[in-house]
């Protein structure tokens, strides 16, 4: 058997050494008692853009979904392996998450594939993805000549919309049981913005 590629060990030891042998017991408490997120985030899987590193948080603290563009698939009752919609299903109703984030980001490369007509080629599962995008063109007929920010932007509120259309959603966010909050993530220079928010 090959041996772990040494970062990965010591990565590992680090982590030992914070949450299991040492003082922070967010982790052993998690084990211990189960999870208890105080919030579901849905974030791309930009190498930039960890939610964990983002909010300072802990482990138990975040239940995250990650994917390219931070995007929330609308709901669809077929066959098809919905990963998004099945985590969502478990944050919310299995652990009755009180906030769900969707954070979107600026030099996003799924935005910008999107943007640019190369990343809805049929053929290519990113492409396929990214076609969830499609709605935007509407609001944005001009695509290629539009402020990658206000795409983003209005990528997030796509995605919030959309989660507010699950009937499990629907039902906490009319009882009051959960938040959801749309953020975009400036890189450069670093900024936290609130896009919208339900209620
Ligand atoms: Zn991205």
């Amino acid at each position: 058997m090959r041996e772990l590629p040494a970062w990965l060990t010591k990565g590992f030891a680090n982590f030992q050494r914070r949450f299991v042998s040492g003082e922070d017991p967010s982790f052993r408490h998690a084990v211990h008692f189960g999870q208890s997120p105080k919030a579901m985030v849905v974030a791309c899987a930009d190498s930039r853009v960890d939610p964990a590193l983002l909010f300072s948080a802990r482990p138990g603290e975040l239940f995250v979904v990650r994917n390219v563009a931070a995007l929330i698939p609308p709901p669809e009752e077929d066959s098809g392996f919905h990963g998004v919609s099945a985590a969502l299903e478990f944050g919310v109703v299995t652990l009755q998450v009180p906030q769900v984030l969707v954070v979107g980001h600026s030099l996003c490369g799924g935005v910008r594939g999107f943007m640019g007509q190369v990343g809805t080629d049929p053929k290519s599962y990113l492409g396929r993805w990214l076609a969830l995008l499609r709605p935007l063109q509407e609001e944005f007929p001009e695509l290629g000549a539009c402020e990658e920010k206000e795409v983003g932007q209005a990528a997030v509120k796509l995605s919030l919309r959309r989660l507010a259309s699950f009937p499990f959603v629907a039902e906490k966010l009319a009882s009051g049981k959960l938040a959801a909050f749309g953020l975009y993530f400036q890189l450069d220079p670093p900024n936290l913005e609130l896009v919208e928010a339900i209620p």
